[in-house]
């Protein structure tokens, strides 16, 4: 499988479709030049399949998302056991307020 980093393929390339292959997911800040990887499977536990370029996330350095590039790629065999990839350790549920106006 080569590389997949052209956006017009990525709009139809579906993160069951990466998980399929074993595509990590490189999301890079382009401001920060910060890079962390995700498994399909990961990010499918917390949303509904999508395309690849509809994903998007958020820089946890900026707090921006303008400079967020997704691309796609398996992994070589030499970087198994040594690639950092950021894992899903949990979900936390939170509790919002929900208010309405009565009258005493
Ligand atoms: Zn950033």
């Amino acid at each position: 499988m080569p590389e997949m980093n052209h956006s017009k393929k990525l709009s139809r390339w579906s993160l069951e479709d990466a998980r399929e292959v074993g595509h990590i997911l490189v999301v890079r800040c382009g401001l920060c030049n910060t890079t962390r990887r995700y498994l399909p499977d990961d990010i499918l536990k917390i949303r509904k399949n999508t395309t690849i370029s509809r994903l998007r996330f958020i820089c946890l350095e900026c707090n921006k998302r303008d400079y967020m590039d997704v691309a796609v790629y398996v992994p070589s065999r030499s970087e198994i056991g040594k690639l950092p990839v950021r894992r899903l350790a949990g979900i936390k549920e939170v509790k919002v307020p929900v208010w309405r106006d009565e009258t005493l």
